[in-house]
């Protein structure tokens, strides 16, 4: 059976990726499967347990890591981000597409482990745009909106590294063109 592809889907903080993932996760026949990340990060209202992450406790986190369950992690504003292993390598054994949404530091790991990985990085229309987004949410205090924001402007700098860079202009456009590469590569 033809192994599935592995899409890498990264861009700065609130540019919208967990919008524009759901949306093309919605699409059909692209074979998609969504990687679910663990993280020691706390559920904001809306987020689900096994659906948006793994919300686990930083022990959880770190015995994963100790043994070797993660494909990727990162640190990213005082919590831990990773992607289970397994999970990732069964769907893509089993000829489905996986997506990972996930940050650049952990990108660049999995873009060494599995340099066959599609790499996409998506931009906003502005950096307002992005600080709008970003405030809009209206679930983290001032400090952490402000080091999401400086580490935003160091991430737009490495969109350069990856293959494909997607305006988010509107999540119709944005998600047809991801969903026009994961065809192509399908
Ligand atoms: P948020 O707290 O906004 O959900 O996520 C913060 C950042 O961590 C986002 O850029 C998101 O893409 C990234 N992220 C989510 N899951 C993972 C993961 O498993 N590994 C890495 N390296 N980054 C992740």
């Amino acid at each position: 059976m033809k192994k599935g592809t592995l899409f890498i889907l990264s861009g700065p903080s609130g540019v919208g990726k967990g919008t524009i993932r759901e949306s093309v996760m919605a699409i059909p026949d692209l074979n998609l499967a969504y990687s679910i990340s663990m993280t020691t990060r706390k559920a904001r209202v809306n987020e689900k347990d096994g659906e948006d992450y793994f919300f686990v406790s930083t022990e959880e986190f770190e015995r994963a890591k100790a043994n070797g369950e993660l494909l990727e992690w990162a640190e990213f504003v005082g919590n831990q981000y990773g992607t289970p292993k397994s999970f990732v390598e069964n769907l893509l054994n089993a000829g489905r597409n996986v997506l990972l949404e996930i940050e650049i530091e952990g990108a660049k790991q999995v873009m060494q482990k599995c340099p066959d990985a599609i790499t996409i990085f998506m931009v906003p229309p502005s950096f307002a745009e992005l600080e709008n987004r970003i405030r809009g949410r209206r679930s983290e205090p001032e400090e952490i909106i402000q080091q999401r924001l400086s580490k935003a402007k160091r991430e737009m700098k490495l969109q350069n590294d990856y293959k494909y860079v997607v305006i988010n202009n509107t999540i119709a456009k944005a998600s047809e063109e991801i969903a026009n590469i994961i065809k192509h590569y399908s």
